[in-house]
């Protein structure tokens, strides 16, 4: 028998799973197991694979002197995408106002949230680790991505015999770590099974929620598949020169696994292994811009962090300046690219935004129902974005690519 492409097997365990988180509700603590171990499997692979494909990448492209362009064209990739989602949420909320005249009741959840206001000045001053032991073991991504970048630059930087055992070293252990993957992989249809049904079984009241925060999932929803079907195929298409259907098509198993998931940062080893092997972008570029996207570069974050700011203002009357809109699109690209890439983590950087325009941090807590399933759009948003970047900056350095 002919076995059925990864890909789809995930699709029928998604929507097996949401039906059985319906049906079956009472069943599912039988099937999360399979779903936590996924999820634990994948977090074991994150940080090797990230330091090691990163030391790997970086001295590859260290060695060709490329890295400050590389570098740049990274950055500017991911602020500008960032912002074109943050005005497609503006747009939206400001033309469907769903806070308007909608009645919503409060739910008391937020002291469940850890509502941790750090400036963002500290955030940048902490990428620089004190100790990088602690950061590998507390999985501080941006505190390793800056030290994996350091030593795969110096490596360049020594005598060949050094230069050379630790470039054989670092790509033989991502050889390994890479194979982990691939195996991990293999798992994904079970994994997500399991890990869905549980979150399908945990919402209290689907059709429920609908009716209350429609409106505003409307709203975010509408602005992400803006961005993702139009925006970026359109960014592909005209300024990367790449077939945005055969992406698409190249990325289904990891956009599946991040919505699933709601972790882009889970995702990572898929996104890697299918923007290498379906798109044909190559090791040095993908190790570069994946682990940097998935920790900084989050479209679909900053959208919805944006929809929510405007969507709690329009709940309690307050009618935005200019300038307040501003600071609060300004301040969703800072917020965004703060958020870690784990389950619902939006909901801490978001008071960045709140506090910047006055809005009461606990006006958070009408959001929440809706935030996990909202997670998952968003997560997938912001896997795409990574793994559109990734090609496009691929191309432009003249890259042969398969898509
Ligand atoms: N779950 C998102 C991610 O991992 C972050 C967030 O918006 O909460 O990409």
């Amino acid at each position: 028998m002919k076995r059925i492409e990864l890909h789809w097997q995930i699709l029928i365990a998604l929507i097996l799973a949401v039906l059985f988180g319906i049906f079956f509700k009472d069943l599912t603590p039988y099937v999360s197991w399979m779903g936590t171990i996924f999820i634990r499997a994948l977090k074991m692979i994150v940080v090797p694979l990230v330091l090691t494909s990163l030391i790997t990448g970086v001295t590859n492209i260290g060695e060709s002197g490329s890295l400050g362009r590389i570098g740049v064209k990274t950055i500017v990739y991911y602020l500008s995408t960032s912002l074109i989602a943050i005005l497609t949420g503006l747009f939206f909320v400001n033309i469907i106002k769903p806070g308007v005249g909608a009645t919503i009741t409060l739910s008391n959840a937020t002291e469940q949230l850890e509502l941790v206001k750090k400036p963002i000045s500290e955030t940048l001053i902490e990428i620089i680790p004190t100790n990088i032991f602690s950061a590998f073991t507390s999985g501080d991504m941006l505190s390793i991505i800056f030290f994996a970048i350091l030593f795969g630059f110096f490596i360049t930087r020594v005598n060949d015999t050094h230069r050379k055992l630790l470039t054989d070293f670092f790509s033989a252990a991502f050889e390994v770590m890479m194979k982990i993957t691939l195996f991990i992989i293999r798992f994904a249809p079970i994994g997500i099974f399991g890990f869905v049904a549980e979150v399908v079984a945990q919402q209290k009241n689907i059709l429920e929620l609908f009716q209350r925060l429609g409106i505003f999932m409307i709203v975010v929803i509408a602005g992400l598949l803006i961005h993702v079907f139009v925006s970026l195929p359109l960014i592909l298409k005209f300024v990367g020169k790449i077939n945005p259907i055969k992406h698409i098509k190249a990325m289904v198993t990891p956009l599946l696994t991040a919505f699933s998931t709601a972790s882009s940062n889970a995702t990572l080893p898929l996104t890697m292994e299918a923007v290498e092997n379906n798109s044909g972008v190559s090791n040095k570029i993908s190790s570069f811009t994946l682990p940097l996207g998935a920790t900084i570069n989050m479209d679909g974050t900053a959208l919805y962090e944006l929809a929510v700011a405007g969507f709690i203002a329009q709940l309690y009357g307050i009618e935005l300046t200019f300038t307040e809109q501003f600071i609060m699109v300004l301040t969703a690209l800072l917020a965004s690219i703060g958020t870690a890439a784990v389950p619902m983590a939006s909901l801490v950087t978001m008071t960045i935004v709140f506090s910047a325009i006055g809005l009461p941090l606990e006006a958070i807590a009408i959001i929440l129902p809706v935030d996990r399933i909202l997670d998952m759009f968003r997560t997938a948003t912001n896997v795409w974005s990574d793994s559109c970047g990734a090609v496009i900056i691929a191309k432009s350095e003249g890259e042969q690519l398969k898509v």
